[in-house]
């Protein structure tokens, strides 16, 4: 509560660290493959376990993908960038330091859609620590054991300005860095495997104030549905804080997904400090203009967020279907295929069928296919779905019939226009008596809504259109069915 009595409005503030490992065929300091689910321990040198003597080199493909991730987000890229080593003792860290970027990284500054970028850096990726309980014992007993084949792995940080204002932008945005870092081709980026991983940095302010509060950092959000709901559960615990008088304390907490709870984290990190010291066996690493000509050269036509600005304000889609489409590819390769179909038909004599008006068929044939299925796959071709949509551009069926045709296209596949045809789904038209006698029918069906629109009020047509509908099936345009009432009513 606040002086006047009304209760406080708080406004999220949310900034995200990404860590990415990238795809390349060796690790950051060494020549050992990287593998995934091979034996623990078979990829391992003296340099990733930390042996004496032995001297790290650059992989100067990470270079090259850190350099193409800096270009996505428009970074400004260092000319000389430096390798620190930060300092602490963890099993994981065989070195007892990991060597990263700190005050002078790869790249600084830049954006991705609505959110700014604070820094891109490299880094290796620690050991995998294998817990194991009581139920998982292995040679009979309760360890943890290292997996030093991860150990090495070059990582790239994504370090977010604090620009996101909510839970659902957190996730949105997270979708587009991945779909992004997936068309650069740097990286798996699957959070499941954590070839993707973020912590997020939450504070709340009240609204209209441009100060930040305190934030507390929520570590390893493994999945894009577990940022968004632990975002909004930190929220929310700290609304409750400040609501009742309490500070918010800034920690590392653990958000437990089927409980809800946020917990403290007893972090490696915590309270701990790092002493960054220059690498010493490594010189600076120098940008050269052949290195980013090269970067360049590998950057996709076209990435999300520039597709998502075309798919606006060049094809005129709704700006959140826009996003939708460029940040889950597959729906937008899709559209886009239905919508090449589109302008063949247009050009063999179909009607000419605008971009928005297609896009609007893509949503009920996802929601009949399931939402994280890929359309192309499904028996619904885009050839067909922009058949379908000039169908009922033309006024050959109704909305609802097309509907219905959509439901029957996603489990038997084939043409709409044979279906329309053998489930006798195309429009009744006005020229066809029947309608005209439908309409005298449902006139005589509610003389006192008859009079009504008689007299003036237009909304009382709605039960003589809605007789005609059911009457028809669904099968004549509603549209055309209120003309032709207004019309006999006078
Ligand atoms: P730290 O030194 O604790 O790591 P940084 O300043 O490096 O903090 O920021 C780390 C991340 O936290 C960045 O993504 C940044 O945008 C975010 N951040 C910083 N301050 C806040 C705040 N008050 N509320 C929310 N996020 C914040
Ligand atoms: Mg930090
Ligand atoms: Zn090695």
């Amino acid at each position: 509560m606040n002086a006047s009595g009304g209760k406080v409005e708080y406004e999220p503030v949310i900034g995200l660290e990404i860590h990415v490992q990238l795809s390349t065929r060796t690790k950051m300091f060494c020549g050992c493959a990287l593998s995934w689910g091979d034996p623990p321990n078979t990829h391992t040198c003296p340099t990733c376990l930390g042996l004496p003597g032995a001297l790290p080199v650059v992989n100067e493909r990470a270079i090259h993908y850190g350099i193409m991730i800096g270009l996505a987000l428009e970074c400004e890229i260092a000319e000389r960038s430096l390798f620190h080593r930060k300092n602490y003792f963890y099993p994981d860290l065989p070195k007892g330091y990991q060597i990263s970027q700190y005050d002078v990284p790869l790249c600084r500054g830049g954006r991705l859609g609505d959110v700014r970028i604070h820094r891109v850096h490299l880094e290796e990726d620690a050991a995998k620590l294998n817990h194991l309980g009581t139920s998982g014992r292995i040679h009979g007993s309760d360890r943890s054991w290292v997996d030093f084949n991860r150990g090495g792995t070059p990582l790239v940080e994504i370090v977010t300005e604090p620009d996101i204002r909510s839970p659902e932008q957190a996730r949105e945005w997270l979708i587009l860095l991945r779909t992004t870092l997936r068309q650069l081709g740097v990286s798996d980026v699957d959070m499941s495997q954590g070839s993707l991983r973020c912590d997020a940095n939450v504070s709340i302010r009240p609204a209209g104030s441009t100060a930040l509060g305190t934030k507390t950092e929520l570590k390893n959000m493994n999945s894009f549905a577990f940022l968004e709901s632990g975002v909004k559960a930190e929220i929310e615990r700290q609304k409750r804080l400040l609501e009742e008088g309490e500070p918010v304390v800034q920690e590392t907490l653990h958000f437990d997904p089927r409980t809800g709870n946020l917990t403290p984290l007893r972090s490696k990190e915590e309270a701990h400090d790092y002493r960054y010291f220059p690498e010493p066996d490594l010189v600076p690493l120098m940008t050269s203009e052949e290195t980013l000509a090269a970067a360049r050269a590998d950057m996709p036509r076209e990435l999300p967020a520039e597709r998502a600005s075309r798919f606006e304000h060049e094809l005129g889609l709704r700006a959140d279907t826009a996003r939708l489409f460029a940040f889950r590819a597959e729906l937008g390769d899709y559209f886009e295929r239905a919508l090449a179909a589109a302008a063949q038909n247009g050009r063999d004599g179909g009607p000419g069928l605008e971009p928005a008006e297609l896009s609007n068929w893509i949503a009920p044939l996802v929601e009949r296919i399931g939402s994280d299925t890929d359309p192309a796959g499904s028996n619904v071709t885009p050839e067909s779905l922009a058949v379908l949509a000039s169908m009922v551009k033309a006024k050959e069926i109704s909305r609802d019939a097309a509907r219905e045709v959509l439901t029957l296209l996603v489990h038997e596949g084939g043409n709409p226009r044979v279906i329309v045809e053998r489930e006798g789904l195309s429009a009744i038209t006005a020229e066809e008596d029947g309608l005209a006698e439908l309409v005298d029918r449902a006139i005589a069906a509610d003389p006192a809504a008859a009079d009504q629109v008689r007299g003036g009020n237009r909304k009382a047509i709605g039960p003589l259109v809605g007789y005609v509908m059911r009457e028809t099936k669904g099968r004549a345009d509603g549209g055309e069915v209120t003309r032709l009432i207004l019309e006999r009513l006078g």
